[in-house]
């Protein structure tokens, strides 16, 4: 039987395995799906998670509950080597091993880019995985309780600021939804003061949200200031040392919660470690019908989408221009890389991908958003309405879109939940802290 390998099972590859499990014929052709996590990230959703306004778990989409017909591989691709056709998978635990395939789909999407800052990697936190929008959160609830106790001062106005650095989508997102939480705190924590929040949004540009036009680029900005929020246009990060955020207009305060979102990077597999053509951004050269090559020359047996993939847009006026690198394509890819690859076993010939924009609609906390399609935007409560619309309608499976409504109405009744649990990264302090006491109690009634 063809062995199918598709590495990496977010988005694209989530949909291209899901696809082609519905379109193969039982014995036709063995899907295997490698990836370091066993769940594909509803990324759009993790600005909501961050404000809890969505659990965690609902973010995750499990691979091995929807992907009944295909064989998961608990493990990351550290090597693609076409040639041989064979990848080397390093798994959580043993030893890395090499594992043969007769068709590739290359789904690795991108990787949070960061630039050697001195306290970046030491004090700062991305926005791109589960883990990190759940630890954003609980930082922040964390803080308030903490400062709720503090006498007004530096180390209170430390722990009440937030600073993220980069003003593109995920940034945005996630820096208005937490203004959104913050502001919202307040009411629960009568020590506190709105003067006492500080939230920073750092772009190097002139301008944020790249996604949308001049103007409503700058509707953003206006609104965000006056909810209380510094915008920081064409200003750079020079050092997060200890916390310690320094500007290169010549700004510096210190802050407690540093959230970096200022960019994609190449995924190094498809970068540096494979034989298959990259381009000089790291990303997989792709023809329209998705498969690795360029219209003169083909790769046999090797397809991509997604992220790491460079793909023609077919859509675009402009020659040459790219499919950006968004859910929006990352979807309708996967969708048509798993009729492609069937029609291609079955002798037929697979079919360019084409999709106009359905245009971009953001959250900016809770009861506002910013939605643009060409020439028409639509701004606050409706443009939000359209951007959970299109979200729970978007996101895989009924399963998902029926707990996400609940946990919705849930909060429209009761609230948000917010309560901290930061000590979940501590699970055994409890046991360590208490077992002294009662291993000694334990020896003198012995
Ligand atoms: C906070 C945030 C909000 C966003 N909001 C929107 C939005 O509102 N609308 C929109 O259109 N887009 C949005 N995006 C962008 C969108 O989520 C991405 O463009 C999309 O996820 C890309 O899909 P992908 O399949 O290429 O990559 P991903 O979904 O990132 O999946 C890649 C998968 O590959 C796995 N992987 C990585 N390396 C390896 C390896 N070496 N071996 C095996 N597996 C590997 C990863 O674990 C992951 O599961 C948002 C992104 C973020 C971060």
């Amino acid at each position: 039987m063809r062995r199918i390998l598709v590495v990496g099972g977010g988005y694209a590859g989530f949909y291209t395995a899901w696809g082609l499990e519905k379109r193969l014929r039982a014995g036709e052709a063995e899907i295997v799906v490698v990836d370091p996590r066993p769940y594909m990230t509803y990324q759009p959703f993790l600005p909501e998670v961050a404000a809890g306004s969505i659990e965690a778990r609902h973010a995750a989409i499990s691979l091995r509950s929807h992907l009944r017909r295909t064989r998961l591989i608990h493990g990351r691709v550290t090597r693609i080597d076409h040639a041989g056709r064979s990848v080397t998978v390093l798994p959580e635990d043993g030893e890395e091993f090499a594992l043969g395939y007769d068709t590739i789909v290359v789904t690795a999407g991108a990787v949070t880019r960061t630039f050697p800052i001195p306290g970046v990697v030491e004090s700062a936190i991305g926005m791109k995985h589960v883990e990190e929008a759940v630890a954003i959160r609980d930082r922040l609830l964390d803080a308030f309780d903490r400062a709720a106790e503090l006498a007004a001062g530096a180390e209170r106005a430390r722990l009440l600021t937030v600073t993220f650095v980069g003003g593109g989508f995920s940034g945005v997102e996630g820096f208005a939804e937490l203004l959104s939480l913050a502001t919202a705190l307040l009411r629960s924590y009568p020590e506190l003061r709105f003067s006492d929040l500080s939230f920073h949004l750092v772009e190097a540009r002139e301008r944020i949200l790249p996604e949308v036009t001049d103007r409503p680029g700058s509707w953003v900005v206006r609104s965000l200031t006056e909810r209380g929020a510094r915008i920081h246009l064409g200003a750079q990060l020079l050092s997060a040392e200890g916390g310690h955020v320094v500007l290169s207009t010549g700004e510096e305060f210190d802050s407690h919660t540093i959230v970096w979102t200022a960019g994609n990077g190449a995924n190094p597999v498809v970068a540096n470690r494979t034989d298959l053509p990259v381009t000089a951004r790291g990303s997989l050269v792709v023809r329209p019908d998705l498969r690795v090559g360029t219209p003169d020359a083909p790769v046999p047996d090797a397809w991509a989408a997604g992220d790491d993939a460079a793909v023609p847009d077919l859509a675009s006026p402009v020659d040459g221009a790219l499919t950006v690198p968004n859910a929006q394509h990352a979807v309708r890819q996967g969708r048509l890389l798993a009729k492609n690859i069937a029609a291609d076993l079955r002798g037929e010939r697979p079919r360019d991908y084409v999709h106009h924009s359905l245009g971009v609609v953001a959250t900016l906390g809770l009861g506002r958003g910013i939605f643009q399609w060409r020439g028409l935007v639509i701004t606050g409560f409706l443009a939000w309405i359209m951007h959970r619309g299109y979200h729970v309608l978007a996101v895989p499976t009924w399963e998902r879109k029926v707990r996400i409504l609940l946990v919705w109405a849930s909060a429209a009744v009761f609230g948000r939940d917010i309560v901290s649990l930061v000590s979940v990264q501590h699970p055994r302090r409890a046991f360590l802290d208490g077992s002294a006491p009662v291993v000694a109690s334990h020896t003198e009634s012995a």
